[in-house]
């Protein structure tokens, strides 16, 4: 089959729209066999969980082209296991793992013409979400839901090269409270930190990083991606607090860091460490790492990269991910699955 007729060195990041998403639906307690739909929107009830009571939860994970056309993803069975303590967490029914597999499996090969070829860059990112449905105003939680799965080609984050971002500590605006959801993939984190970033975005940085919402003392994660930093004396430590969502990139970087001698340390990190690394980054699907540059905290800066230059540390764990995930390294841990095509 023909790719679809793209600019694919400068395609954005950004939605675009594909060939078809699927659709499945849980009513009078079963999932159904599922449906290709060829249009974008859907139709819902206007008293649906979803959009009053904020019950949906959503994945995000890539699909690259291996150097021999073959398409290649990366811990897809992390990602199943995550959407269902998404839904567990906030009451939903949960996608069983094979059918989210399947699912995802369906959806490349229909759309399989948007995967951009090897050696581009840019990657079919795809979005699972679950709805909450039934038309209910009281609060309680739904009795039929919505999944779809949908894909869109997008380029780099990072279109120029690994830029280093600058980070802002923000503690007069908390993404998750420690009983909260911050560690589960729900719309409602994100709404809450809107303020917070748009507000670091205004004073001239890139993005903010969150502290624990009970004491201030302690580093969450930052918008949209889990922290981690390496210390001068060669140690990668990640903070550990349960208002973080468990990054299956932060998870993959640890286990490539210890490969590489680094002790790793995933544990309470207080914000006064900032001062003793020699190197930051934020980690997440959508970028790998982004070098962070300098962090903002309390009138403070700490710079850890004069040049805007990504540093050796996290250039190394940059590498071997991405070149695990393009089929260009061994995968010793069988972290990815080749996509049946035909
Ligand atoms: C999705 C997400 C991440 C990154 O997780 P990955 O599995 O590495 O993509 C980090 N923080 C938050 C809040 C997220 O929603």
């Amino acid at each position: 089959m023909e790719k679809a007729n793209l600019d694919w060195e400068k395609i954005p990041f950004s939605y675009k729209k594909t060939d078809g998403h699927l659709e499945y639906r849980f009513s009078d307690g079963k999932w159904d066999e599922g449906v290709v739909v060829k249009d974008d929107t859907i139709s819902l009830n206007i008293a649906a969980t979803c959009l009053h009571y904020g019950q949906e939860c959503f994945e995000g994970l890539k699909v690259f082209e291996g150097k021999d056309r073959q398409a290649l993803v990366f811990r897809i069975d992390e990602n199943a296991k995550r959407l269902a303590g998404s839904a567990r967490k906030i009451l939903m029914e949960e996608v069983p793992e094979k059918m989210f597999i399947d699912s995802i499996y369906k959806l490349v090969k229909l759309n399989r013409r948007f995967i951009p070829p090897h050696g581009s860059g840019a990657s079919l990112y795809i979005r699972p979400l679950l709805l909450g449905i039934s038309p209910i105003i009281g609060v309680k939680p739904s009795t039929e839901y919505l999944y779809l799965v949908f894909s869109t080609p997008v380029g780099p984050y990072f279109p120029t090269g690994l830029k280093p971002i600058k980070l802002l500590v923000e503690e007069s605006i908390d993404r998750a409270a420690p009983g909260g959801v911050g560690d589960v993939k729900v719309g409602g984190n994100y709404a809450a930190g809107l303020r917070a970033t748009h507000k670091a975005k205004d004073l001239g940085y890139n993005e903010v990083l969150y502290l624990d919402a009970k004491e201030k003392k302690y580093i969450d994660e930052s918008g949209p991606a889990n922290f981690f930093g390496i210390t001068k004396d060669g140690k990668y430590v990640t903070p550990d607090s349960n208002s973080i969502l468990p990054s299956i990139t932060n998870m993959s970087l640890r286990v490539l860091a210890e490969e590489m001698g680094l002790k790793v340390e995933k544990r309470p990190m207080r914000v006064e460490e900032i001062f003793n690394l020699k190197e930051a980054g934020c980690c997440g699907t959508a970028a790998v790492i982004t070098p962070v540059k300098s962090i903002t905290c309390r009138d403070k800066t700490v710079t850890y990269s004069e040049r805007d230059e990504i540093g050796p540390v996290c250039k190394e764990l940059y590498e071997k991910l991405t070149a695990i995930q393009l089929g260009l390294a061994e995968d010793k841990y069988g972290w990815v699955r080749e996509i049946p095509l035909d």
